[in-house]
Order: C-alpha cells, then structure tokens, then sequence
C-alpha cells in the first residue's frame, strides 16, 4: 500500500477512535494481578462502570468480544431446553438469537421490521399467551448498530410488568453504552450486554455484563454449562478487586482512562454531544437526498446512521472508492443489507470538526464515484452546527 500522510479516519459504529490520553494509558508496563495496587484499581473501575451502566447488582468483566457477553448473560441464567423471546429487527438480535439456539436455549423469534425499533405491543402480545409461563426471557438490542434503530428499552419492560410475567429482560447495549442514556437499575433491566471497543473508546477486547439482583438469583439454579463465563467465580474474585484468570490489564489501563473522560466530560454532555453530531449526521444525509435506513425519526440512532444506497449502486464499491481516495472507513452492510448500505459511524471519541471531516470525505465520495446526490448535505450540516 503507498504511503499516507495524517490520520485515518474510523468512521465506523464501532470499533471507534481510540484516544490518545486511553493509549498513553495502555502503555504503561503491566502490573502483577495479584498486587494490591491491581485491587485498588479494580474496584474503582467496577464502582465507575456500575456509574456508566445505571446501577446494576454487579458488573462482569471478561477479556472477549461482546459477543462472548451475549454467551455469559445466557448461560449463567439459564438452562438447557429453557424458551427465550427474541425480537428481531437487525442483524445483532438475529446473531444473539443464532447464539442462543447453539447453546441449547429455545430461542423464539418475533420477526420484527428491520427499519423500525423493536415493538413492544408484540412482545406484550405474545408473553400474554404465554399462560405456563415458560419463556424465560426477553432478549432485545437498545441500538441497532446495522440498522441504525434505537429501540425503548422502558417499553420493553413495561409490556413484562403489564403481562404480569416473569421473564428475564437482557439488553444488548453495546453500541449505546456511553452514546446514549442508558438505565440499568431505573429500567429494569436484568442482564445488560457491552463491549469496550464503541462508545466506552477502549480498543476491541473487553466484553461488559452487567446483572440485577434478580439475574444474580437466577444465576443460582441455572444449568447451562459454564467455566470461564461462571459469574458465581468471578464475583467471588472481583468483591477483593481480583479476577480468578489473568486479566486483559492494559485495556484495564485504558478503560479506567476512558471512564476518567467520561467522567470529565460528563454523562449527560457525552450524550447531548452524540445526539447533536447524530442531527449533524441526518441532515447531510437528507441533504444529499439519501435515505436513512431507519424509517422512524424518533428511533434514528445517536451512534450511526445507515444510509441506502441509491438503487443501481453498491455500497461495498462506494466504502472501497472512499478508503482508496481519502482514507476512511466507513461501516459496511452487514447481512442482508450487505451492498445496500453504508454506515457512518459518529459515536465515541468525536467531536464537530472530525464529523465535518467525515461527512465531507462522504461527499467528495459520493462526487468521485458518479453516485446521483445533491450538493449541500454538508453546507445543511453547518446550518445545523452554527445554528443548534
Ligand atoms: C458490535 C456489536 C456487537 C458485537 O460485538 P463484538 O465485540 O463484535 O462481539 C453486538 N451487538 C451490537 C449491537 C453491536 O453493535
């Protein structure tokens, strides 16, 4: 590959930049894991996370992907045969449902519309039949990140209480957590979902599994085989500040860094600077005359936007032309919108100016490549940003 003078852009819905304080953080010489300065650092991360994630029971760290947590949040509540309700409007529920069926759950599926947040009317609908009471919980994603779609995870909740049900709620959080207002405790959530590398600005390789009282209860009499993922073990070892493996200490380094500049930067203002350059993102996008995947405004994603593709035109071909001519990646399709779609990513660390960048490396995309837009996407978005 030639040579490329400044920085690449990472525009994708994670993984996000990663910020230099968090990198400088990571390069610290690794310490001993059974040291009590390791302790003190953990159990001061455990109680910020617990601040970020809304108050769950307890917080679980795992060196995995998200996805390892979508096993973990299964397997430490339920057992084998048990039915789970999953609400499919995206590529992530599907892929969480997938998972839950490979390890032996009976995973249910409401086909839900892609281009719209998760309906909670059908969940109320079908946990009424459910008059045995045998689905044991409800699994949902609070931000589509393939879509675009951010689903109300109170709707969610309330459509459990009103049908009187027992059921679980798990949410995946992982592209919302630190980018959009998310409630743990407040929201009766019992299982949440998260991974480092997306709002929360760490490098990919943390999986986060928060648990309310009732998941940690649940955990005591299920099943489901587990060993690396058993939080019974974990809780034990983290209560001292431990962990009963070695732990991934660098991105511990980095995360107590990033929680640090959430801190700074406050929670409310990280998710009133994500909605905004969230606004800044639609209106270029409607400016061009493209269309936002997610059909619902009020559900449009404060993490990314997916943008269709005009018909005739491949959106693979077009992220191609875009990373070969100014150096940025742009999210792809992913599934069945694989081709139909790009995503712009707009979460984490970020600010006017980087987006100013990326949308206007979107524009000088759409011109060299010969696809049909109208100029003055990115003069609406500086209206916006001038004028909000
Ligand atoms: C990124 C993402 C995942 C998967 O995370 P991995 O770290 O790749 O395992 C799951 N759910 C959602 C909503 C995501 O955005």
């Amino acid at each position: 590959m030639s040579f490329r003078s400044g920085r690449h852009f990472l525009q994708l819905p994670g993984p996000t930049n990663v910020p230099d304080r968090v990198l400088r953080a990571m390069s610290r010489p690794i310490m001993d894991h059974r040291s009590d300065a390791f302790a003190e650092m953990t159990l001061g991360l455990l109680r910020d996370l617990g601040h970020v994630f809304g108050d769950p029971e307890h917080v679980f760290l795992f060196p995995s992907s998200a996805s390892g947590c979508w096993e973990a949040a299964l397997t430490n509540t339920l057992s084998p045969g048990d039915r789970v309700l999953v609400f499919d409007n995206g590529f992530f529920a599907a892929k969480w449902a997938t998972i839950a069926a490979r390890l032996g759950l009976d995973a249910e599926v409401i086909e839900g519309d892609w281009r719209h947040p998760v309906d909670a009317e059908q969940i109320a609908a079908r946990l009424g039949e459910d008059t045995d009471r045998t689905l044991r919980a409800v699994l949902m994603v609070h931000n589509e990140t393939s879509t675009g779609v951010t689903s109300d995870v109170t709707r969610v909740r309330t459509a459990i209480d009103d049908s009187d049900h027992p059921a679980l709620l798990m949410v995946d959080a992982v592209s919302s957590l630190g980018a959009t207002a998310f409630r743990h405790r407040d929201w009766g959530v019992d299982v949440t979902v998260s991974g480092s590398q997306k709002g929360l600005m760490l490098p990919p390789g943390l999986g986060l599994c928060a648990a309310s009282p009732k998941a940690l209860e649940a955990s005591r009499s299920a099943t489901s085989p587990r060993a690396y993922w058993d939080w019974d073990e974990s809780r034990r070892f983290n209560e001292r500040g431990f962990f009963p493996y070695t732990p991934a200490t660098s991105l511990l380094y980095g995360l107590v860094e990033s929680l640090a500049m959430l801190g700074e930067e406050g929670l409310d203002q990280v998710f009133a600077r994500h909605a905004r350059l969230a606004e800044t993102t639609r209106r270029a996008v409607a400016g061009w005359g493209l269309e936002n995947y997610c059909a619902d405004p009020s559900a449009a994603s404060n993490s990314g936007t997916t943008v269709r593709m005009p018909e005739g035109f491949d959106s693979d071909a077009f992220r191609l032309a875009v990373l070969d001519r100014v150096d940025m990646s742009l999210g792809t399709g992913l599934g069945a919108l694989k081709g139909e779609v790009f995503r712009i990513g707009h979460l984490g660390d970020l600010n006017e100016l980087m987006l100013m960048g990326a949308l206007a490396g979107v524009e000088l995309g759409l011109k060299a490549t010969g696809v049909p837009y109208r100029p003055g996407g990115l003069q609406d978005a500086m209206d916006y940003l001038v004028g909000s």
